[in-house]
Parts: C-alpha cells; sequence; structure tokens
C-alpha cells in the first residue's frame, strides 16, 4: 500500500531586497478557487507593520543605483519581462484563472495586454525626454528634464491582477524609480507570479518590492512613510477618496482610478447586431467585474424592444460555470462579498420596480454549489435615478434604460458620479462628434465596446472615477517622474533685461 501525501499548502511570500519570505503578522486568510470551494488554491499570511517598512527601506537603498542606470538599460531589463510574460503565459494564465475565476480565455487576453504594455514601456525606456523652449533671452538655453521620484507605491485591485500592476509597475520601472508593490490580497498568488517574471528579468534586489498582507496596515505604512513619494492606486471608490485625503496631507503624489457606471448608447439607426454582441460582451465578459463593464444600456424607445429580446436570448446562449474548463463564456464573482453585493443588487432592482428580463438568481445545483454563480442578468424599465442605474455593482447585472431621443441619451449617460467609459452605437458622424464631445468619461468608444483598450493609449476616468495622471500610454512617463526646468545662460554677463 502506498503512502498518501498530502499535498503541501501554497503560502503566499513577500518579496523584499530581492529575497522571498513568509509574512509574519500570525493572521491569514484562506484563498479558495472561487469557481470550487473544494480547490484551496494557498494561505495568504498578512505582512507586519516592520515587514512593509523593510520593503519601504530596501526600495530607498536601491533607488540611487537604479536611478543612475541608464534608462535605457532599464528598458532592457523590462523587455525581458515581456519576453519571459509571452513564454510563461499558459503557466500564468491557469493561477488566474483559478485564483480570480475569470476564463482561461479572458485570463489570456489579460496576459496579452500586459505583454502589450510592457513590450511598449521597454521601448519608451528611450524616448523618456524632456522639450527644449527657446528663450526669450540671447545665448541662454531652456530645458525640461524628466527624474524619477523615488520610491513609489503601487496599490492593486483582484480584477486586473497582472495588467493593472505590470500598467504601473513597468513606467515606474523604466523611470527609475523604485516600487513597493502591494496586490489586493485576494489575488496574492497570482501577484507573485508577476513579480516572479520581473524577477527572472534581472531587477536588481530592492527596485521591485512585494509586500503581502491587509489593505489598512500595510497602506497605512506606505501612505505615512516619508520616503514613499507617490502612490498609484486602483480600486474601490471608498478606498481610493480616504488614501487620496490622507496623501494629501504629505504632498504624496497620487493617482487613483476607482469605480465606473459605464454607459452603451444605442440609436435608432444603430448596426443592432453589433450593438447586442457589445453590450453582451461589455455586461457579462469578466462577469461584470471590469471597470469598464457596461453597466448602462440607454437605448432610444423606438427600437427598444427589439434590443431587449435580441440581448435576453444572447444572454441565455451564455455558458456559466467554471472557467478553466472548455466553453464556459462567464465565470462566477470573485468573492464572497463580491457575490453578495451583486444577490443584493438584483433584489435592488426587483424592488425598485425594474422588470426583470432575464436572470436575477443565484444559479444553484450540481458545480454551482461549489462557487460564486450567478445568472447572467437584465433589468430592463429602469429609471436614471433607480440605485441599479447610478451605483456600481462590479457583477453581470445590465440596466436597460430607454430614451427618447439622442438628447436625452446624452444626459442619462452623464448623469452619474462617474466616468470612466462609454460607448455609442450610430452610423451618424455628427451625432457620433456630438456624443465625443458632451459625453464625460475618459475613454470614448464608437462602434466598439466599453471595454477594452490599447497599452499605447492612455487610460482613466473622470470625475468619480479618477484623480491624478491617466495611466498607460505616455502620461504615464509623466505621472512616474518630476519635470525639472533648466535655464542655462552663457553670455558670461550680468543679465541686463529681467525674466517676470
Ligand atoms: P478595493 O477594495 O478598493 O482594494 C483595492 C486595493 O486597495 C487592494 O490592494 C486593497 O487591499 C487595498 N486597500 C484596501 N484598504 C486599504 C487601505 N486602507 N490603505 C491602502 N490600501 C488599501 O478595490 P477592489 O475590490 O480590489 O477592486 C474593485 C474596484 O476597483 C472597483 O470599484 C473597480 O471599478 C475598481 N477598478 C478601477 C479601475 C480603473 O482603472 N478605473 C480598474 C480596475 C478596477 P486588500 O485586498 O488587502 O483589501
Amino acid at each position: 500500500m502506498g503512502i498518501m501525501v498530502e499535498p503541501a499548502v501554497a503560502r503566499a511570500r513577500n518579496f523584499i531586497n530581492g529575497r522571498w519570505s513568509e509574512p509574519s503578522g500570525g493572521h491569514s486568510i484562506e484563498r479558495r478557487n472561487p469557481a470550487n470551494h473544494d480547490d484551496l488554491v494557498g494561505v495568504v499570511p498578512s505582512a507586519t507593520r516592520e515587514e512593509a517598512q523593510a520593503a519601504v527601506a530596501a526600495a530607498a537603498a536601491a533607488f540611487p543605483a537604479w536611478r543612475d542606470t541608464p534608462a535605457p538599460i532599464r528598458g532592457r531589463v523590462i523587455a525581458r519581462a515581456t519576453e519571459i510574460m509571452t513564454r510563461r503565459t499558459e503557466e500564468l494564465a491557469r493561477v488566474l484563472t483559478r485564483e480570480e475565476g475569470k476564463t482561461l480565455t479572458e485570463s489570456r487576453g489579460e496576459i496579452q495586454r500586459s505583454i502589450n504594455v510592457l513590450d511598449y514601456m521597454a521601448g519608451e525606456a528611450r524616448r523618456i525626454s524632456g522639450e527644449t523652449i527657446p528663450s526669450e533671452l540671447p545665448k541662454n538655453f531652456a530645458y525640461t528634464l524628466k527624474q524619477p521620484l523615488g520610491v513609489v507605491a503601487c496599490i492593486t485591485p483582484w480584477n486586473f491582477p497582472v495588467a493593472i500592476p505590470v500598467w504601473k509597475i513597468a513606467p515606474a520601472l523604466i523611470t527609475g524609480n523604485t516600487v513597493i508593490f502591494k496586490p489586493a490580497t485576494i489575488t496574492a498568488f497570482t501577484a507573485m507570479k508577476v513579480v516572479e517574471m520581473f524577477e527572472e528579468a534581472g531587477v536588481p534586489p530592492g527596485v521591485l518590492n512585494l509586500v503581502i498582507g491587509s489593505g489598512s496596515l500595510v497602506g497605512d505604512v506606505l501612505l505615512s512613510n516619508s520616503a514613499v513619494k507617490a502612490v498609484s492606486f486602483t480600486g474601490s471608490n471608498e478606498i481610493g477618496s480616504a488614501l487620496y485625503a490622507q496623501g494629501a496631507q504629505r504632498m504624496q503624489k497620487m493617482q487613483c482610478e476607482m469605480g465606473g457606471k459605464n454607459p452603451v448608447v444605442v440609436l435608432e439607426d444603430a448596426d443592432m447586431g453589433l450593438a447586442v454582441e457589445s453590450a453582451l460582451q461589455g455586461a457579462f465578459g469578466s462577469t461584470g467585474q471590469r471597470c469598464t463593464a457596461t453597466s448602462r444600456a440607454i437605448v432610444v424607445e423606438s427600437i427598444a424592444d427589439e434590443f431587449v429580446r435580441r440581448l435576453a436570448a444572447r444572454a441565455a446562449e451564455l455558458k456559466v460555470g467554471d472557467g478553466s474548463q472548455e466553453g464556459v463564456d462567464m465565470g462566477p464573482s470573485v468573492s464572497d462579498s463580491q457575490f453578495k453585493t451583486v444577490l443584493e443588487y438584483l433584489e435592488i432592482g426587483r424592488k425598485e420596480g425594474a422588470t426583470l428580463v432575464c436572470g436575477g438568481q443565484q444559479l444553484a445545483g450540481g458545480a454551482y454549489d461549489k462557487g460564486f454563480f450567478a445568472a447572467p442578468t437584465i433589468f430592463d424599465h429602469v429609471k436614471p435615478g433607480m440605485r441599479i442605474a447610478q451605483e456600481e455593482i462590479f457583477g453581470p447585472v445590465l440596466s436597460i434604460i430607454r430614451v427618447k431621443d439622442f438628447d436625452e441619451a446624452v444626459e442619462v449617460s452623464n448623469n452619474v458620479i462617474y466616468g470612466l467609459s462609454s460607448a455609442i452605437y450610430t452610423q451618424n458622424v455628427a451625432k457620433v462628434f456630438d456624443y465625443i464631445d458632451r459625453v464625460e468619461t475618459g475613454i470614448v468608444h464608437v462602434n466598439s465596446p466599453t471595454t477594452g483598450g490599447e497599452a499605447q493609449m492612455p487610460f482613466g476616468g473622470m470625475k468619480a472615477t479618477g484623480v491624478g495622471l491617466r495611466e498607460q500610454g505616455r502620461v504615464a512617463i509623466d505621472f512616474f517622474t518630476e519635470l525639472k526646468v533648466v535655464y542655462v545662460d552663457y553670455t558670461g554677463q550680468k543679465r541686463e533685461s529681467k525674466i517676470y
């Protein structure tokens, strides 16, 4: 008879000053696969304040040498990370799906986006340039240059646990900063894989540090340590606004990217098939857990019945289940608390008097009982003021708001506190440009879904969604650098005219 060996339970680890070590805070959580609670992904212990402080100290000590490493050489490290992530895509996708729940296809898509960001930033390292600007004085040379900030903190959510860390860490590193990365606790194992790849790429010890642990404890260290010069945060409004206030007290440079309530507008002349597919993908892709998810479809009354009928038929075809299995279109909610939030909003929608078209309930029976599965849900006849039309649900729930015309569609689009992404479906060029002009979102899609974005394009929102500079694209360099303005007088003489 063979001896049964219990498989060792994985334990999440910090990465501080080039060394992996277990957080010693005492408190820990069990992370289970959200599609199958029998599958224990691992145990996530929490770091202590001292460990978080040690990470800041390591990053501060590593800063001078990294700052003085020529930017193109820093870029080569990122180029190696691009190759490594490309080679290890499948391994990373499996960890991501197991821990976060999105389908394998979605995981591969997220990783490809991350590879694109790395690829772009590796090249951008050779273009961290300032400007030369003509001086108003003779024989004077005036220019600007961009210099690193020092130690920066990247605090990230669970919903894109590869792409968001990468789109913060890569620009921070190429510009010569050293980084403390504080991932969402429930996706700590994915975060470790990402850091492993930077380690394999040759990021020197102390230049990138990972601290696992509760937001309140680790976050507080990062927000109160004067060595941390900037914080790049993505997550909820509740946390983001509190951090923004905390950072302001020490004049920390901050960028916070937060919630969304993204609309797709469908006008009478829209390509209906395209608009239906867009709403379907936007609302139910990644189980609605994207900051750019479509959560409101604002549809002109004359075509609304047909739109709703066709969309509901497509939603009914979606296969919900364990995202690691072939043919599954939509995975579970990420966690118990997120799932409860979704179920609460299903109840709220009913109570508010919206018409439930499809879904509206938890999926039960068989494998569904082991995960956080809700049916893709559509509410029709939603009024713009209802909570399901105003608040971020972060689940597979779409509200249809019927409007009489284009002007009302614009008004309803803007009638929320958020302003991340929007989409419009129409063939009318004048309305396209009018919408682009008037809609209050940081990203606008024309005849394409509210989701997605390209690595070389800036990303982020207006109003309550975002404060600070946009992420990605060239503007990411601006966030992670200080702009220095230089005047060089080569007349060798006392200045006669004054500069005002
Ligand atoms: P969250 O609860 O705000 O957490 C985000 C991060 O902040 C996590 O790492 C969390 O750590 C940490 N944190 C919590 N409390 C903290 C504190 N007091 N100090 C410092 N850090 C703290 O958000 P989430 O639930 O992970 O993510 C979902 C939200 O992110 C949604 O609102 C979504 O719209 C938004 N999002 C926005 C964008 C965008 O670009 N606009 C992109 C993706 C997601 P713990 O995990 O340990 O709590």
